[in-house]
């Protein structure tokens, strides 16, 4: 009888938001899974309950240096990198490092173990878009010296390597643009909008909108993501797709719906708006509807109320 081994699967940045996530949909889809992190964003926390899972194994490491790992691979999901503007300004060496030498790695080891890679890659390669909304053939327009920079050109820099260890070196590779993601297992303090909004909704402070508010983005849950991301990975597809929810809002009307949501008696403060802040921002998921019959299925309130009762737990 045939022996079949479990499916091996490598997650870097699994103990982050993102990447913790897919450990438990990897975990539930019969795969071993290695976590990988080191911990300079993600958290244990977010990994707690899979410690001692049989199926599960974490590795605490700097996947921007050498990634060695024992055995078998069969697949790679590439998501360590910090991701929220206030983290890759802190951190924008790091940054660099991990959408680089990073990605180097991770496809060093995925050639060497022949396993398929997927990165995960983001729509800030769009920089501050001049189309709208933006489909995978637009080149971007972004600024390579801005503050944002650091993350926006690792992250081209990660797609041009995984095109080149595909084309030179027939590594099978899968490349996403990930869009803004909301869920349980965000940091509250990482600065980003939403848990930046309903933090402050739940503590009674004023919600800091930055500029007038006008610009746009478009949020998608964590489930649709992670689903996408899994079937992304199954399918033959080696140019990049976007995965997102196309339900586009203004960060103004997003600070309404959040106090509404929470019943708070906080107000809006305006802040000056960060440098090369894009000022829309919407996916067009036209190919990931075509290629992998995908398409997000939570809507915002639905999954802004999961992710309220998640920080309500966090918030003192
Ligand atoms: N933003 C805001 N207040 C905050 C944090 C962010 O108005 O406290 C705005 C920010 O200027 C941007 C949008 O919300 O236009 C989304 O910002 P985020 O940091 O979540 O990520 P981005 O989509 O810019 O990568």
């Amino acid at each position: 009888m045939e022996n079949k081994r479990r499916p091996r699967t490598l997650i870097t940045g699994g103990a982050g938001f993102l990447g913790s996530h897919l450990c438990d949909r990897f975990i539930a889809e019969g795969h071993d899974v290695i976590a990988m992190d080191n911990l300079i964003t993600g958290s244990t926390d977010n990994i707690a309950h899979l410690s001692g899972h049989p199926n599960f194994r974490f590795i605490l490491h700097d996947v921007s240096n050498y990634i060695f790992v024992d055995g078998p691979i069969d697949y790679i999901l590439h998501f360590a990198s910090p991701a929220s503007p206030i983290d890759y300004l802190k951190i924008p060496i790091q940054t660099l490092k991990v959408g680089s030498l990073g990605t180097h790695n991770a496809l060093g080891l995925a050639k060497s173990k022949n396993a398929r890679m997927l990165i995960a890659s983001t729509s800030e390669v769009y920089g501050d878009p001049l189309i709208h909304p933006q489909t995978e053939d637009y080149w971007g327009n972004v600024n390579p010296v801005g503050y944002r920079g650091c993350y926006d050109e690792a992250k081209r820099f990660a797609e041009a390597i995984t095109m080149a260890y595909h084309r030179y070196h027939n590594v099978e590779t899968r490349i996403i643009r990930i869009f803004n993601t909301y869920g349980p297992r965000m940091r509250l303090d990482d600065g980003r909008v939403l848990p930046a909004f309903i933090g402050q909704a739940l503590r009674g402070e004023d919600l800091s909108v930055f500029g007038d508010g006008s610009q746009t983005r478009s949020f998608c849950y964590v489930s649709d993501l992670v689903d996408g991301i899994f079937k992304l990975l199954m399918s033959d597809e080696s140019d990049p797709t976007n995965i997102g929810n196309p339900d586009e809002i203004t960060i103004l009307q997003f600070a309404e719906e959040v106090l509404k949501l929470t019943g708070s008696k906080s107000k809006i403060a305006y802040n000056p708006l960060p440098q090369d802040d894009p000022k829309v921002r919407q996916p067009d998921i036209t190919k990931a509807r075509r290629i992998l019959g995908w398409e997000p299925k939570v809507n915002r309130s639905e999954g802004l109320k999961i992710t309220l009762d998640y920080f309500k737990q966090k918030v003192h």
